[in-house]
């Protein structure tokens, strides 16, 4: 039988990623979009009856049963979230009813309608906040220090609780930053390879960005989506942290971007403090040797390759605008 497989938030980055691995896995996946649908309604035509939209709301229960009942899935992949650490102080409210009461939503459909599918939520690393402990595991003491860490933490734990308390499929990847072509431009690896070809095509003159010395563990979302399906294969559900073990700071993504196109970062790259948060982490720098024991994760595209991916990437969507 063709399995059948329910993700939210699937016209973003990680919903495009895995949809492409599901189809190709022969799933007939149904997904629910936000307001920005992307070309995804447009796909879900064009794919032959094996990809279906989904009209559900993560704030409205109702909606959700609703979309259990239709999709009648295997798998649920749970990606909706507002996913801006930035904008969740100016949107705090919002952001907690979406990222924390949201998961809770979707855990009560499934146990009332399908307690046998198997649940993927999208943990955030940013759960750690400024970690005591260097690299960061599943074992790391949690310390959300945004609006956003907050609500990824209670949606980490009380899946953890409905695992234990109802014997639930329901695992969380632990995910550290992962980036593609797909990232949405408010995130600093976008806003800097867009940024970078708008200089290098004459549509701009620099590039203004917050904190250049913050460090990340940067991999590739095509590679992060292949861990998230992994974990629903196992017999067991659990945690699993999921990370390239790599650290670079902001600067040197910048710098690894403008040398890719013959350009010096320090003539265009300028910090404006309208740009720093409240709160930084200053650094993730993720331990995934779980998932590769377990699971036989392994990430593939390594930093720069990721860094000239998206340049590539934006250099070709922009040169038809230059
Ligand atoms: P996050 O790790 O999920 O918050 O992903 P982001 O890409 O939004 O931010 C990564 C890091 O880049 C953070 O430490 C930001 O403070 C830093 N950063 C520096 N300049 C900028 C900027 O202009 N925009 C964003 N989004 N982040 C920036």
């Amino acid at each position: 039988m063709r399995k059948r497989a329910l993700i939210t938030g699937v016209a973003g980055q990680d919903g495009t990623y895995l949809t492409e691995l599901l189809l190709g896995k022969g799933y007939e996946v149904f997904g629910i979009t936000g307001p920005d649908s992307g070309d995804f309604l447009q796909r879900a035509e064009d794919s032959g009856g094996a990809l279906h939209s989904v009209t559900a709301d993560l704030t409205d229960m109702e909606s959700l049963l609703a979309a259990v009942e239709v999709a009648r899935p295997d798998e649920v992949y749970n990606f909706a979230a507002q996913s801006s650490v930035g904008n969740s102080w100016s949107e705090a409210i919002a952001t907690t009813d979406v990222n924390a009461m949201g998961v809770l939503r979707i855990l009560e459909a499934i146990r009332q309608l399908a307690p046998e599918a198997r649940l993927f939520q999208a943990s955030s690393a940013e759960m750690f906040g400024n970690a005591a402990e260097m690299p960061q595991s599943e074992t790391t003491r949690l310390h959300p220090q945004s609006p956003y860490a907050a609500s990824k933490a209670y949606a980490f734990q009380v899946v953890g609780s409905y695992r234990d308390s109802y014997g639930m499929h329901v695992s969380n990847g632990i995910m550290f930053n992962h980036e593609s072509p797909l990232r949405g431009l408010q995130f600093v690896t976008r806003k800097i390879t867009d940024g970078v070809a708008r200089i290098k095509l004459g549509l701009a003159d620099e590039l203004v960005l917050g904190n250049l010395d913050a460090q990340r563990d940067w991999g590739f979302a095509g590679d992060y989506v292949e861990a998230m399906w992994l974990m629903l294969q196992q017999q067991r559900p659990d945690d699993y942290v999921i990370a390239s073990g790599e650290v670079h700071t902001v600067r040197e993504f910048c710098a690894a971007a403008f040398t890719y196109l013959g350009l010096d970062y320090e003539r265009y790259v300028r910090s404006d403090p309208r740009f720093v948060r409240p709160v930084d982490v200053h650094v993730f720098y993720g331990d995934a040797s779980k998932a590769r024991e377990v699971l036989g994760w392994e990430p593939r595209v390594r930093f720069a390759e990721l860094v000239h991916m998206m340049v590539d990437a934006d250099m070709e969507r922009l040169s038809a605008k230059a």
